[in-house]
């Protein structure tokens, strides 16, 4: 395994002062699987105290877990001093911790086997419970016995979830059956730990892993919005799935952006409670997005999603069924709604949506969108007015004629706005002017 140099420097200088330092955990995966780490772990016999005396320049990131981080070249990596953890309350740290000088008992402590490696140059890899095993075989198992696991950390059943659909894996059967049976002590941990998790999962190689989350019975306790939808018929032209097998779909077809992946989660979420079901038994489903976009940010802030996510995802579920009939005017309204900068992400979002769907008038639908997209370039491209800001007159033009600040203002430069919208050669400085006089007059 080839380790950075900072990280080999490190595991030295602790190693020739007489304690043991190995590389562990998520970084020893990823190298096994040929993938570069994003983060390297180190994890060490030597005590905090111990780590910050040998090292120029430490900051402490979590001392009372034992981890002091090093700073090598602006890079900042992780010391653990080997622990047995205590229960875990928090984010990512458990209550009390108990330092040991045992590597064995640090590693026992860890999730799966895949993440319960260490290595180092001297002594090789340790694997002490068939981590490389599992992983060439795909497989996630809990370090000894997943009851206990599960039962120390609840949060642990949904990063089983979420590393099958990083890494494409099975989960093990006995991890499988603990996760259904603990599912729903799921509820004890915070809304941050499973958003993080969540984030995860829906931005991996294999979204449709949520199908898992909530066939264990994982959803259902921090979004049972979602198991309404996996319950939800939809059987007409247009849908071959259940809302939420089409939901599921969709997020598999869709680009590995965040916004974007929650969108899809989502974007359907209203369809369970906006069903009506008429005379021959087909259900229909109106106004939905508009019910959508409320009950999505009821989920975020469930979750406790940043407002920047939130609003746009929101925005997103409310207009992703829009479909004006395409000229320049409608386009311009439509970008003037969605965000100029979320207009991509919309076109992402109905393509994935179209997808998901049954071939019924596909072409149609999908040259619709590709209509969508090429107005959307001309009237960017044309450079026309879709900000009060980009119009040749403001404020201040307008307080100089005496038009009365505040509210008045406001008005006024809206409806010269609206007026430019429909017909963007409206936007000349003279023209406008005049437009205003007339107003006051
Ligand atoms: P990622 O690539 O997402 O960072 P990772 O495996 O590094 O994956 P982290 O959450 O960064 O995951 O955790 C680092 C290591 O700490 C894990 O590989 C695992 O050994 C251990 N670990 C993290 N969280 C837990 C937990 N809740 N219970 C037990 N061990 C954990
Ligand atoms: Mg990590």
């Amino acid at each position: 395994m080839n380790l950075p140099a900072d990280v080999q420097n490190i595991i030295s200088v602790l190693e020739s002062n007489g304690h043991e330092a190995y590389a562990v955990g998520g970084c020893v995966r990823d190298c096994i699987l040929g993938k570069v780490p994003h983060d390297w772990d180190i994890t060490t016999s030597a005590l905090p105290e111990q780590v910050k005396a040998l090292f120029e320049r430490t900051f402490d990131t979590g001392i009372e877990h034992g981890t002091v981080t090093v700073l090598m070249h602006g890079v900042g990596y992780e010391v653990t001093t080997y622990r047995v953890d205590g229960k875990y309350e928090d984010g990512r740290h458990p209550k009390e911790v108990t330092f040991t000088a045992s590597l064995e008992e640090d590693l026992k402590r860890r999730d799966f086997t895949i993440n319960a490696m260490a290595y180092n140059d001297i002594r090789g890899l340790v694997d002490l419970f068939g981590g490389e095993e599992d992983l060439e075989a795909g497989i996630i198992r809990a370090v000894g016995n997943p009851t206990e696991r599960f039962t120390e950390d609840a949060l642990r059943m949904l990063r089983a979830l979420r590393f099958s659909a990083q890494l494409g894996f099975e989960i093990e059967q006995g991890t499988y059956d603990a996760i259904k049976t603990l599912a729903p002590t799921l509820g004890k941990i915070s809304a941050e730990r499973i958003q993080v998790e969540m984030v995860k999962l829906v931005t991996s190689a294999h979204p449709e892993r949520i199908r898992d989350v909530y066939a264990t019975g994982l959803t259902k306790i921090f979004f049972p919005e979602f198991d309404d939808m996996m319950e939800c018929q939809q059987v007409n032209k247009h849908h071959m799935y259940s809302v939420g097998e089409h939901t599921i779909v969709s997020m598999g077809l869709a680009p590995d952006d965040k916004v974007i992946r929650l969108t899809m989660m989502l974007h359907d979420i209203a369809k369970p409670v906006c069903k009506t079901t008429d005379e021959n038994g087909q259900n229909h489903f109106k106004m939905h997005p508009v019910k959508g976009a409320e009950m999505a940010r009821t989920v975020l802030r469930r979750l406790k999603f940043d407002n920047d996510t939130t609003d746009k995802v929101c925005n997103l579920v409310k207009n992703h069924d829009d479909r004006p009939e395409i000229n320049p005017r409608n386009v311009r309204r439509m970008i003037i709604r969605v965000g100029q900068e979320n207009f991509n992400d919309l076109l992402a979002v109905k393509r994935a949506d179209c997808l998901a769907q049954s071939m019924y008038h596909r072409e149609e639908k999908l040259s619709y969108i590709d209509e969508l997209e090429k107005v959307f370039n001309e009237v960017v491209a044309a450079g026309d007015c879709l900000r009060i800001k980009d119009l040749q007159i403001n404020g201040k033009d307008l307080i100089a004629m005496g038009v009365p600040q505040g509210q008045r203002i406001g008005a006024v430069l809206s409806t010269i706005f609206d007026a430019v919208v429909e017909n963007p050669e409206l936007n000349q400085r003279e023209t406008l002017l005049n437009m205003v006089k007339s107003m006051i007059k």
